[in-house]
C-alpha cells in the first residue's frame, strides 16, 4: 500500500454560498496535504485521529480497505485515537435500530481483530457521552439550512433511506459528526470518499466556532479536521454500487470462507470474457479486479493480465481466493475474541469514560468563550 493521501477539504461552493456570516477561512491555519502526511511520520504525537461508525450491521471490507487499515496504520504509529460507534446515527434512516446492541459489540469485535488495541484507543458509543451532545446545539447554530440541504452524501443517504420522510436527525447529521470530531479536537480523519462533504461541514463549524468565538488571547478552540482518504475510498459492492453495510452488497469482515465465495459469485458482472480494468466502462468488473489487487498488493490492470480471457468465472474465483487468504488471520482474531463479549462491553465503558473526560473539558471551553455562567 501506498501511504494515504490527504484530501485537503478545499472550501466548497457551498461553504462559500453561507447564509450565515462566514468570515474567508484562514487559508495559513491549513497545512498543505503533503505537510501533514510528512508530519505523520515524523511527529506522530502531534496528531489525534477520530474516526467511526454507524452499527446498522458487521464492518466489510469498504470499511477495512476504505479507513480501518489507515486507522491501524496510524495507531501503530502512535497517533492517539479515538473511535467512536455512531449509534444516534442508526437512527437517522431508519425508525428502530434494529439489535442495537449486537451491532455494536461487533464492531468493537471487529475493531479488535483488525489490530486496535483499547489500552491506546479510546472506543467508544457517542450516546454514552452526554458532552459531545451538547456541543451539537452551538454547532447548529453556525450552519445554514441551505448548506445542509445541499449536502451531497445526505441526498444519497436520503435516497436510500428507509423512513417515509426526512427526519430532523438526518439533515441535522453531518452537524452532529462535527461535534464526533470535534469534541476531542480531532486534526485527522481517516474516511470513505463518501464523507469528504461531511468533513467539510465540520471544517467550516470549526472555522467558523473559532471565528465568533476566540480565546481572550485570541487563540483558535478547535484545529481544522482534514480528511484522510486510502488507496480505496469507494470500494464496490457485488452490485457495482458503494460497498454497504445497509444495501445488501457487502462482504463482511466476519464472513466466513464459503459465505465469501458464495456472495463473489453472485456479484454482478459483464459478458466480456477478457477481463481488463475499466473503471469508467465497466465498474462492476474493476471493482472486483480492484478487491483482488488489494488483497494481493498488486496493481489491478496486473491481476487482470493474469485472467486474460478466463472471464467471470475466473475473475471470481480469483477473487474469492484472495480475500479470503488476506483476512484469514484476521477472521481467526475475530473468532478467538467473540466469545467473550463481557471483554467488548468493558472496552466500550472505558472508552466512554475517558472520552467523557475529554468532551466535558471542550464543553467547558466552549461555554467559556462563548460566555455561558
Ligand atoms: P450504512 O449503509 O449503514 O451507511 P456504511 O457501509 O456506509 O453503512 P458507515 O458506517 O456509514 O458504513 O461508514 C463508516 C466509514 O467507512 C466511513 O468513513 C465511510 O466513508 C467508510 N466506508 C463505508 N463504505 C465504504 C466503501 N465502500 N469504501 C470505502 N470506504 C467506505
Ligand atoms: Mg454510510
Amino acid at each position: 500500500m501506498t501511504p494515504e493521501t490527504v484530501a485537503a477539504a478545499a472550501p466548497t461552493a457551498a461553504a462559500a454560498a453561507a447564509t450565515v456570516s462566514a468570515p474567508a477561512p484562514a487559508a495559513a491555519s491549513v497545512p498543505a496535504p503533503e505537510a501533514a502526511a510528512t508530519a505523520l511520520v515524523d511527529d506522530p504525537a502531534s496528531h489525534r485521529v477520530l474516526t467511526g461508525d454507524r452499527p446498522t450491521g458487521p464492518l466489510h471490507l469498504g470499511h477495512y480497505f476504505g479507513t480501518l487499515h489507515n486507522r491501524v496504520r496510524l495507531h501503530d504509529q502512535g497517533v492517539e485515537m479515538f473511535v467512536v460507534v455512531a449509534d444516534y446515527q442508526v437512527i437517522t434512516d431508519r425508525d428502530l435500530a434494529d439489535r442495537l446492541a449486537e451491532h455494536t459489540e461487533n464492531l468493537v469485535l471487529d475493531y479488535l481483530a483488525a489490530g486496535l488495541d483499547p489500552e491506546r484507543a479510546t472506543i467508544f458509543a457517542h450516546s454514552a457521552v452526554p458532552a459531545l451532545n451538547q456541543l451539537l446545539l452551538p454547532f447548529l447554530s453556525l450552519v445554514s439550512v441551505a448548506e445542509l440541504n445541499r449536502n451531497p452524501t445526505v441526498k444519497d443517504e436520503i435516497a436510500h433511506s428507509r423512513q417515509s420522510a426526512v427526519s430532523g436527525l438526518m439533515f441535522t447529521y453531518p452537524v452532529h459528526q462535527a461535534a464526533d470530531i470535534l469534541f476531542c479536537k480531532a486534526d485527522l480523519v481517516p474516511v470513505g470518499q463518501d464523507q469528504l462533504p461531511h468533513l467539510e461541514v465540520a471544517r467550516t463549524v470549526a472555522r467558523r466556532f473559532n471565528d465568533r468565538y476566540p480565546h481572550a488571547d485570541g487563540s483558535a478552540v478547535f484545529p481544522l479536521p482534514q480528511a484522510l482518504l486510502s488507496d480505496a475510498p469507494m470500494l464496490l459492492g457485488t452490485d457495482g454500487g458503494k460497498m454497504s453495510k445497509s444495501r445488501g452488497n457487502a462482504i463482511a469482515l466476519g464472513a466466513s470462507e464459503d459465505e465469501t465465495a458464495r456472495t463473489i459469485r453472485g456479484a454482478r458482472t459483464d459478458a466480456d470474457r477478457r477481463i481488463g480494468y475499466d473503471p469508467v466502462n465497466r465498474p462492476e468488473v474493476a471493482g472486483l479486479l480492484q478487491l483482488a489487487a488489494l488483497c494481493q498488493d498488486r496493481a489491478p490492470e496486473a491481476v487482470a493480465e493474469e485472467i486474460g480471457d478466463g472471464g467471470a468465472a475466473v475473475l471470481k474465483r480469483t477473487v474469492t481466493e484472495s480475500v479470503n487468504e488476506y483476512f484469514r488471520p484476521l477472521r481467526a482474531r475475530r473468532a478467538a475474541l467473540a466469545a467473550d463479549r463481557g471483554h467488548l462491553r468493558r472496552v466500550l465503558r472505558d472508552g466512554a469514560e475517558r472520552a467523557g473526560a475529554v468532551a466535558e473539558a471542550t464543553l467547558a471551553e466552549v461555554r467559556e468563550v462563548m460566555g455561558s455562567i
